[in-house]
């Protein structure tokens, strides 16, 4: 029997409101109650959880996530911390989910990263959050260095913990805007892991590149924009910072994001036109 189907008979509440998917992040249990309006309903499922899963220690209901810093908006339903320490893959992350976006829907994204970096290259994550990414790629790809850039205090000072905790050595965090930096050498390659309007931070990324990079581009598309638009655009914005385009790696859909919109990535090398 499913999680769902669990739920559905501890709490007597019908299958079809139920949440179909959550999120498990250390000790807490992260769910989208869109169809339940009730708080005692929303209560009983919160206690049936931890019957379910004894390990869990909170319950959280995801409202949304919002602005540049991709902050929830999260209320507790049970327990009182939110703070926790997830394991993944012999890794730890500590943060707060009731602040911090944490997705781990990124799973398949990130191994598919850590096996095209090679050693000893320079790596810039412009948007490196607690580390979600780039402790991964510091950790196993074995690169000579990663920029770890993140604009969100909250954000950062896990990120320095995160890196102690698992003894990296390898990534220089640094605390800002990734429009605004300038780095103390090119970078081989630069990810750029945010959603959505991840263009505007092209200009950006072509700064931080070597005379010959590559850009992990994310972003969002419609249907109909794939793959003429994204392809256009990082096209345009090459030529305007004095690159070319010279090769697609990989474009793929990542997941959906909204209906007909899909969070989409580009790997892309890119060469100096004017050197
Ligand atoms: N790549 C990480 C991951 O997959 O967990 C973090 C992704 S999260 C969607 C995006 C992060 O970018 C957030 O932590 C946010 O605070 C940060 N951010 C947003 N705008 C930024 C900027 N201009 N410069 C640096 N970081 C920024």
């Amino acid at each position: 029997m499913g999680f769902k189907e669990r739920l559905a008979l501890e709490t007597g509440i019908k299958l079809n409101i139920l949440p179909t998917s959550y999120q498990v992040i250390g000790d807490v249990l992260l769910l989208k109650l869109v169809k339940i309006k009730s708080p005692s309903e929303k209560k009983k499922i919160a206690k049936s959880v931890v019957t379910i899963l004894p390990y869990i220690k909170t319950v959280c209901e995801v409202k949304g996530v919002y602005g540049e810093f991709r902050k929830p908006k999260v209320e507790i339903l049970l327990g009182k911390r939110t703070e926790t320490t997830h394991k993944e893959h012999g890794i730890l992350y500590k943060l707060d989910p009731a602040k911090i976006m944490f997705s781990k829907g990124n799973l398949t994204e990130r191994q598919r990263l850590l096996v095209q970096i090679k050693k000893g290259e320079v790596v810039v994550d412009m948007f490196a959050g607690i580390g979600y990414f780039s402790i991964p790629v510091g950790k196993t790809s074995r690169p000579k260095v990663v920029y770890s850039i993140e604009k969100n205090k909250a954000s950062y000072q896990y990120l320095l913990e995160n890196l102690k905790l698992n003894r990296i050595e390898n990534i220089i965090p640094v605390l800002g805007d990734c429009r605004n930096l300038t780095l103390p050498e090119k970078a081989d390659r630069v990810l750029m892991g945010y959603l959505p309007g991840t263009w505007r931070f092209l200009p950006a990324a072509f700064g931080f590149l070597k005379n010959r990079g590559i850009i992990h581009y994310h972003d969002t598309f419609s249907k109909k924009e794939l793959w003429e638009k994204p392809l256009y655009i990082l096209k345009k914005e090459a030529e305007k910072a004095g690159f070319r385009l010279e090769k697609i790696l990989e474009k793929k859909i990542v997941k959906d994001y909204a209906p007909n919109v899909y969070h989409v990535v580009v790997d892309a090398v890119f060469s100096k036109t004017k050197k």
